[in-house]
């Protein structure tokens, strides 16, 4: 019978529950448990696969195709175990089935109510996930204690306390202690309120995680303790980190976090093996040299928009000892000419993926700095596709060449929609998505990068190179270093006179861990750093 911790957060959003989550995650599998993690979203959007980044940030996608939050980010590159389409769900993915179902007269003529039918939908997709076998299920809220699309979540999770017992499930409410410059002191009071109207809905906090900028005193935690009516020694504090988020589960295991767990949960198991976890924090803290990396995207103001690629950047670093400064290049000030020195100034070039039009032009324009001057490139997705219509334009001569998503019209259409995308019309869950099998060319800098001829990596795209420029590309001196195994799709292409730029139609950075650096973004930076002369 699997265990459960439930997260909620708090006061504010954006506390970083994600990662809290997931650091639970990484203890626990290092006390020698087997884990599961999930992610509720009381939004109302099917999943986030429509939303726009300025909405909701990365997409992330799983192995099985799902289109999910970026909290599954933090999940695998935390605790290194892939999730699946199981692993999140919004309350839109629940009132769709709900409602469906009583199209088809399932419900036998009741009249359909939040509770018991929503709230039964959501317990039904928590245990789905149990049922998968693990000792213990970590599932977070999103969003914050009274927000009215989370009630019928909340509702859930007490019902599962009161059907599993309250031995067996804990709830850790996360929550923010402000300090207040002008009194000179943390406040407690958010949190008693935010804690209150958890315990009006029936559910009492097992444990306190604590976001503060200051450290809290113990008289503040004392009085977290009293008046949140939780044990004094549950009452973690959870400080902003000082050099990277993989610091968190070293912070919450020496507050004992994983200790008050397993008593809890009436567990014993032996303390957490963390060495190798720490030995790889201490790479980050002392790294012998920096370089600067410029990503060439249409979100450079936007965090959220490139987390996993902005992580799996930092983790190619870790993997030479080296940090990397990420330089945030807008594509577009690239076209107006306000960013051109920027490119000039970094030791490697990265263009992610992308939809749309704006800013086409500047990453383009990137990429011909990268090819001309012998910069290290990684192009990812959209990256690789306008790779394709730079060295069309550049190399092979092809004036005006594009892909028929960003101008239908161009005389030289190089890379175009996938045939079987020609007749989707819904937009949401309807792309080239998940893990698709991938057929290395041998000796190219992507075979020595992977170290492996046939490779899997997760997809997100509706258009391709076209399959009639091959020879043209060819003979121009692009290769094409990987391709779906039937040989229709290019997936890799990289150039025979460079000292590393390689481009991809998937998204490697899905799959990059700290302690697992994916192998193109470890070359990568590893190029950049040679380029720089640091290695
Ligand atoms: N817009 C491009 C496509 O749909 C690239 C997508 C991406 O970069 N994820 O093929």
């Amino acid at each position: 019978m699997a265990k459960y911790i439930f997260i909620t957060g708090g006061v504010v959003s954006s506390l970083g529950k994600g990662i809290t989550a997931a650091s639970i995650g990484r203890l626990l599998i290092n006390r020698g448990l087997n884990i599961r993690m999930l992610k509720m979203d009381p939004y109302l959007n099917v999943d986030p696969g429509t939303m726009s980044p300025y909405q909701h940030g990365e997409v992330y996608v799983t192995d099985d195709g799902a289109e999910t939050d970026l909290d599954l980010g933090h999940y695998e590159r935390f605790t290194g175990q892939p999730t699946s389409s199981r692993s999140n769900f919004t309350a839109g993915r629940i009132y769709w089935d709900v409602l469906r179902r009583e199209r088809k007269g399932e419900y036998l003529g009741h009249t359909i109510q939040m509770i018991p039918h929503i709230t039964d939908a959501i317990i039904a997709s928590i245990r789905a996930v149990a049922e998968e076998g693990p000792d213990v299920v970590i599932a977070e809220i999103g969003g914050t204690v009274g927000d009215i699309e989370g009630l019928t979540f909340l509702e859930a999770i007490r019902q599962i306390g009161l059907e599993e017992g309250r031995e067996n499930v804990m709830y850790v409410h996360m929550t923010y202690v402000p300090y207040l410059k002008a009194a000179g002191e943390v406040k407690t009071k958010p949190s008693q309120q935010s804690v209150a109207k958890l315990r009006e809905i029936g559910i009492i906090p097992d444990a306190l995680i604590c976001r503060s900028e200051v450290p809290l005193e113990d008289d503040v935690r004392r009085k977290m303790s009293l008046f949140c009516n939780v044990p004094y020694e549950s009452v973690i504090e959870e400080l902003d980190v000082q050099h990277t988020i993989y610091e968190v589960p070293l912070v919450l295991s020496e507050q004992g976090l994983d200790e008050i767990i397993m008593v809890h949960f009436r567990m014993v198991r032996p303390p957490p093996k963390m060495l190798p976890w720490r030995e790889m924090v201490e790479t980050i803290k002392h790294p012998r040299g920096s370089i600067r990396i410029g990503v060439v995207g249409k979100y450079a103001e936007l965090q959220d928009a490139y987390k996993s690629l902005y992580e799996a950047i930092s983790h190619g670093g870790i993997a030479h000892q080296i940090h990397v400064e990420i330089i945030k290049i807008s594509a577009e000030d690239i076209e107006s000419g306000r960013a051109r020195d920027a490119l000039a100034d970094v030791s490697g070039i990265l263009v992610p993926g992308g939809f749309g039009q704006r800013g086409t032009e500047g990453k383009v324009e990137a990429i011909r700095y990268a090819r001309e001057n012998r910069i290290p490139f990684l192009g990812i997705c959209l990256g690789l596709q306008c790779a394709v219509i730079e060295f069309a334009r550049n190399a092979c001569g092809l004036e005006g060449a594009h892909s028929t998503e960003l101008d239908p019209k161009t005389p030289y259409p190089v890379v175009c929609l996938m045939e079987e995308q020609e007749k989707v019309v819904d937009l949401g869950a309807t792309m080239r998505l998940g893990a698709w099998p991938c057929r290395i060319k041998p000796d190219t800098q992507s075979h020595r990068a992977y170290g492996a001829l046939l490779i899997s990596e997760r997809h997100r795209h509706r258009y391709e190179v076209n399959n009639a420029y091959r020879e043209q590309f060819a003979a121009g001196g692009l290769i094409i270093s990987g391709q779906s195994p039937d040989g229709h799709l290019v997936e890799m292409v990289e150039l025979a006179d460079h000292p590393w730029f390689v481009a991809v139609q998937f998204h490697p950075e899905l799959k990059s861990q700290p302690n697992n650096p994916h192998p193109l973004f470890r070359d990568f930076i590893g190029a950049a750093a040679l380029h720089d002369g640091i290695i």
